[in-house]
């Protein structure tokens, strides 16, 4: 291990202390929790879409999504599945969004991995996920399809 690795502990440490949602999960501010269990925490969006839109962390600290061990991400969507659905249910919403905002580009800003759930309601005045941008290329689905397969072929 060289110093490397050490300065990267170091910024990581920093990156944990100011983190508001690792304050959360530790307890050192207050939220409104409604599920803690396993390493994922649940509470509610202190400035709301609409009523009940919820937050689902891992307790531990990850960036974004890529840092994320892949069974981390597998646990925190089973989670927030679960809290999505008794949310609506709870508060008679009539569907939900859930999705995250994952890096500065796509609207993160703060940077410890968070599901949104945004319970929906008739008339609530929102979009669909396809309403988050809108599409300004030139190339068509079957060129950007070619692009993308390479990635996914077995090695
Ligand atoms: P992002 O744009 O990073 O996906 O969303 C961050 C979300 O965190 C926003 O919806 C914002 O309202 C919420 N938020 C920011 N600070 C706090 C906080 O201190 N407590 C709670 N409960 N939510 C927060
Ligand atoms: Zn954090």
């Amino acid at each position: 291990m060289g110093s490397h690795s050490g300065a990267r502990a170091e910024s990581e440490e920093r990156a944990v202390s100011g983190c508001l949602f690792c304050q959360i999960a530790r307890g050192e501010r207050t939220s409104h929790t409604i599920f803690d269990k396993d390493g994922v925490v649940a509470f509610l969006d202190i400035f709301p879409c609409t009523p009940g839109h919820t937050l689902v962390i891992p307790r531990q600290h990850y960036a974004t999504l890529a840092e994320m061990p892949a069974e981390e991400v597998g646990k925190l969507f089973q989670v927030a599945a679960m809290v999505a659905a008794k949310v609506q249910s709870a508060l008679g919403a009539a569907g939900f969004n859930l999705g995250i905002n994952n890096g500065k580009a796509a609207g993160q800003e703060v940077f410890h991995v968070h599901v949104h759930i945004i319970p929906r309601y008739p008339d609530d005045g929102g979009g669909s996920m396809k309403s988050v941008a809108h599409f300004k290329g030139k190339e068509t689905v079957e060129q950007i399809a070619a692009k993308l397969r390479p990635s996914f072929a077995p090695s």
